[in-house]
């Protein structure tokens, strides 16, 4: 595909200082290289992981923006293909596609071949090593992008290329993983937010029996909304668990290490603990000893977004009926810092978009 027709700058909401106001301006834009797509965004998603890289508070992403001079955050964008690269054969130009966190892997080295490609050291993140969906051209390999189907307006599927996959592949991780089947226990920590929001419907429409869990009334209520057969706050999670025997396995989403602490109290001996939430390193470790690990049988299992067939696996269950999107928040590139801060501030259960 030529470059005739190529914009020759989009706008964009640009990182200027860690945690400042993101500047509203027009970018260079990306030109697709061999074997990626370009996507016209129209609708992105806004995820926790925008707030820490925002703030400059994950020092690996950091140094990665830093290095790769990234300065467009966001990677739950859902679009129309506006080129293609030499070699793209899966995608044409007017397509519907969608902009993950991965944005490349290499599809042949071990780690992608034993199906676990979120961890391929050759592996490339939106808005991490590429330029994000907070602007109106995204670039992204053709192995990455997503086809979005029909039947799920821009607005929900924006949230599914993170939350919903993300949500989906640590539910998943109870079978794949850690061999808990339908019918079980599983404590959601984290359930009112963009991603627990998720887990709760995906873990009961799989069958399993869900404590959803969050802190305070409002968020508590949602979750209970959202079908979770118990809803409780953290502060009376320990005690409720307990009167029916603990959790089989607890999903940990909440950011902060108290989460961490209270899923391993939840969840029962030889139970399973998938790790979602990520808190800021300067939390410290894991709050377990391996005395306490092995004592009890405690099975962690990290779960790191998805792949291909987790969005295809996930789009059916959401065109089933049996997930929704919750939006809280919509809004336009315009309001992003303010929607960011709120996010910060767990001022929203659930999610937030903003149209490009
Ligand atoms: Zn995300
Ligand atoms: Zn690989």
């Amino acid at each position: 595909m030529g470059e005739v027709g190529f914009a020759p700058a989009v706008r964009a909401a640009v990182v200027t200082a860690w945690g400042a106001p993101l500047d509203i301006r027009e970018i260079a834009a990306p030109r697709p290289g061999p074997g990626e797509v370009l996507a016209r965004i129209r609708v992105s998603g806004v995820c926790h992981s925008d707030v820490h890289q925002w703030k400059g508070d994950w020092p690996a992403e950091r140094a990665l923006m830093e290095s790769f001079g990234i300065r467009v955050l966001g990677h739950e964008g859902v679009g129309t293909v506006e080129a293609v690269g030499p070699g793209v054969s899966r995608f044409t130009v007017g397509d519907r596609v969608g902009v993950p966190w991965m944005n490349y892997w290499c599809g042949g080295c071990e780690v992608c071949l034993t199906g676990y490609s979120q961890w391929c050291a050759k592996a490339q993140t939106t808005s991490v090593t590429v330029n994000g969906t907070f602007a109106e051209l995204a670039s992204v390999s053709e192995r990455a992008a997503v086809s979005v189907p029909a039947g799920i307006p821009d607005d929900e599927a924006a949230p599914l290329m993170c939350a919903g996959v993300t949500a989906y592949g640590a539910v998943r991780r109870l079978v794949s993983e850690l061999r808990i089947p339908p019918g079980k226990i599983v404590a959601v920590v984290g359930a009112a937010g963009g991603l627990g929001h998720y887990a709760v419907q995906i873990a009961q429409a799989l069958g399993y029996r869900v404590a959803g869990i969050d802190v305070g009334e409002n968020r508590v209520r949602f979750v209970r909304e959202l079908g979770a057969e118990w809803a409780w706050d953290a502060g009376e999670a320990e005690e409720a668990i307990a009167a029916v025997g603990g959790a089989d396995a607890s999903i940990v989403f909440t950011p902060k290490l108290a989460g961490y602490e209270l899923a391993f109290k939840l969840t029962r001996l030889v139970g399973g603990v998938v790790a979602v939430g990520i808190p800021d390193p300067a939390e410290g470790p894991l709050p377990i000893t391996p005395a306490a690990l092995i004592s009890r049988g405690t099975r962690i299992v990290p779960a790191n977004v998805g792949v291909t067939h987790e969005f295809e696996e996930l789009f059916r269950l959401y065109r089933a009926g049996r997930v929704k999107s919750h939006l809280a928040r919509r809004g336009t590139l315009t309001d992003l810092s303010g929607i960011l801060q709120d996010m910060a501030d767990a001022k929203y259960v659930a999610r937030a978009v903003v149209s490009v």
